[in-house]
């Protein structure tokens, strides 16, 4: 299932999808990987790399990660500077936040995103548009709703704290307060470890198995 490349991969271009968050397209150059999986990298030569997950899908031809500029960050604000026709050093995939094939279409999956913790869920969701899945997404504002028009509408769900406009007005955690938990879902969190340990606890008081949840910590 994996194949470890370690190379220079180079960048097609770079997104913007709101003044602070972008997406790179980079060569695929066969890399064969599981939806969910990471990239580690950075730019060549510099031994400082970050993880991002893998934005496009399984039948794209070009590798894609949905980055944050984080302010006074350094790897996040390097990469949009990068011009197509550069190279970024690149190593994985890596990890273990994807979906077995044999629960692809026997189960029901809730995705729990914040920010862009949605990269994985956008990787998955395209690579097995047949899967059976709500993703929620919690963001601040609505220009952070990235790439919304790729999710059929009734499987996405905005929880947006900061203004009205989206499905939901407030946290995804008050979202799952309101609406309770399917208890037979598979339900995958991605994001803030914040996010990930108040969602988690509500799931488990909801009456969620343990091993109903997977979670991948962004920061
Ligand atoms: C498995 C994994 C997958 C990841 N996938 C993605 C991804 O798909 N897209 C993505 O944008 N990031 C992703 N991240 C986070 C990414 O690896 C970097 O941490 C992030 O880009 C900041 O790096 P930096 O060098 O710019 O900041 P640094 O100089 O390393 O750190 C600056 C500070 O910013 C904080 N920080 C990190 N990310 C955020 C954020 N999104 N918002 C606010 N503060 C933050 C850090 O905790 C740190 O305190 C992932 C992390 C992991 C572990």
């Amino acid at each position: 299932m994996e194949t470890l490349i370690t190379n220079k991969f180079k960048v097609q271009s770079i997104r913007n999808i709101t003044p602070t968050t972008y997406v790179v397209r980079m060569d695929r150059k066969g890399m064969k990987f599981s939806p969910g999986q990471n990239l580690n990298l950075g730019l060549p030569g510099d031994t400082e790399k970050r993880d991002y997950s893998i934005y496009s899908c399984l039948h794209d031809d070009f590798l894609e990660i949905l980055v944050k500029e984080v302010e006074d960050g350094l790897v996040s604000r390097q990469l949009k500077r990068v011009k197509p026709g550069e190279a970024l050093e690149v190593d994985g995939p890596f990890g273990f936040f994807t979906i077995k094939d044999e629960y692809l279409h026997s189960k029901k999956f809730i995705f729990i995103a914040s920010g862009t913790g949605i990269a994985p869920f956008h990787s998955i969701s395209r690579s097995h548009p047949g899967i059976n899945y709500t993703l929620l997404h919690g963001i601040r504002y609505l220009d952070e709703t990235y790439d919304k028009q790729d999710y059929p509408p009734d499987r996405y769900i905005s929880c947006v704290s900061k203004e009205e406009g989206g499905s939901f007005r407030g946290r995804v955690t008050d979202f799952i307060r309101q609406n309770p938990a399917e208890k037979d879902g598979i339900y995958y969190l991605c994001g803030n470890v914040n996010m990930i340990y108040d969602v988690f606890d509500i799931l488990k008081e909801q009456g969620v198995p343990s091993e109903n949840l997977h979670a991948e910590v962004y920061f």
